[in-house]
């Protein structure tokens, strides 16, 4: 069993390095902006934030900013800000 285990830790190891394995469907956070604590969410590719911007605009600096912190895990087509350098490569 513990001989197992190793396996599965070297195998944690080389996924670790491979983030683009995790893409999120879902996730609600709390987010400590400058102001305030605002909850953010993402569900089946909709950003919602319980601030004032983002009910006019439909995106804001802590959507914006939760995007760039979980990076490709965020899955392509439901990303709010600038393309990744990964997703710009595969448009040229
Ligand atoms: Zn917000």
């Amino acid at each position: 069993m513990y001989s197992s285990m190793i396996g599965k830790i070297a195998k944690a190891k080389q996924y670790a390095q491979e983030p683009d394995r995790i893409q999120f469907s879902q996730f609600e956070a709390s987010f400590r902006g400058e102001n305030d604590t605002h909850t953010i969410r993402f569900h089946e590719g909709a950003w919602n934030c319980d601030c004032n911007f983002f009910a006019d605009h439909d995106a804001c600096s802590h959507t914006l900013a939760a995007e760039r912190i979980f990076g490709i895990s965020i899955p392509h087509d439901h990303r709010q800000g600038e393309p990744l350098p990964s997703d710009v490569r595969n448009m040229m």
